[in-house]
């Protein structure tokens, strides 16, 4: 059995009772996902993307017992403003790079651990040469942006505050499969790295040493980590964020005004 979910107007193509949710099916012994796909009564020239477990994969990809599987179409008939632009050659792992206005989300999903470049100084063209050089999904709020022609890659988020721009991005990009939280810095996008408490003990404040036995540290930075009340409170978010990552958050949890 693998778990369905089609978006936007790829819905019309299936039966009822499919439609708008995640269903599950079988599949046939090395079925590909174009195989299914079709078999479901989708053509496979209305699809743009799909993610297998999180992961953008092409029409060959053969499926296995237990995969989810979220299937995308083309954009232009989705919706008059670009939410995603993919080419032939699909992104394997998400990787972003946010313009200049999503600070924040670039916090979230450094958070969440996804590789997100950011800084307020890059230009159009610097963003756009970072995209192609290294993989990345450009994120924007910016239509202009996205036409720039060597973008292939770029998701338009419609949400203007974070915490729901973040949300957005999970549920477009079924990215939940895919969080590594707290496994980057949030200041320099840089993997963190486990530390004895003992070599950073000398640079916590007296409460932390006492209260806290678990620190990641940057190396870029120096910043360090522990799972204090802000470690518990992000974590809290972002599981209310994305129900089923963390079992049992009723998802009521956010709080769409606090974002710092
Ligand atoms: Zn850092």
């Amino acid at each position: 059995m693998a778990t369905f979910r089609f978006y936007e107007e790829l819905n019309d193509f299936l039966a009822p009772e499919r439609r708008q949710r995640e269903f599950e099916t079988p599949c046939a012994r090395a079925a590909t996902t174009k195989h299914m796909i079709e078999a479901l009564g989708v053509p496979h020239t209305e699809v743009e993307l799909i993610l297998v477990n999180g992961e953008s994969v092409g029409f060959e990809c053969p499926l296995a017992d237990g995969d989810r599987v979220a299937v995308y179409p083309k954009f232009e008939a989705l919706d008059v403003t670009p939410l995603l632009r993919v080419r032939a050659r699909p992104l394997r792992t998400p990787r972003f790079v946010a313009d200049a206005h999503l600070g924040a989300l670039a916090r979230l999903l450094r958070m969440a651990g996804f590789d997100t470049l950011y800084d307020n100084r890059y230009r159009d063209g610097e963003i756009a040469d970072l995209a192609a050089a290294e993989g990345r999904i450009v994120l924007t709020r910016d239509r202009e942006l996205l036409k720039l022609r060597h973008i292939t890659h770029g998701c338009y988020l419609h949400a203007l505050v974070p915490v729901q721009q973040f949300a957005e991005l999970v549920h477009r990009l079924d990215l939940v499969g895919s969080m590594r939280p707290f496994s980057l810095c949030l200041e320099c996008n840089r993997p963190l790295r486990a530390v004895a408490k003992a070599a950073v003990a000398d640079r916590l404040p007296p409460s932390v040493r006492t209260g806290h036995d678990r620190f990641s540290t940057c190396d870029a930075c120096g910043r360090i980590y522990w799972e204090g009340s802000h470690w518990r409170r992000m974590r809290d978010r972002l599981a209310a964020l994305t129900p089923g990552i963390d079992g049992g958050t009723d998802g009521a949890g956010s709080d769409p005004t606090d974002h710092g």
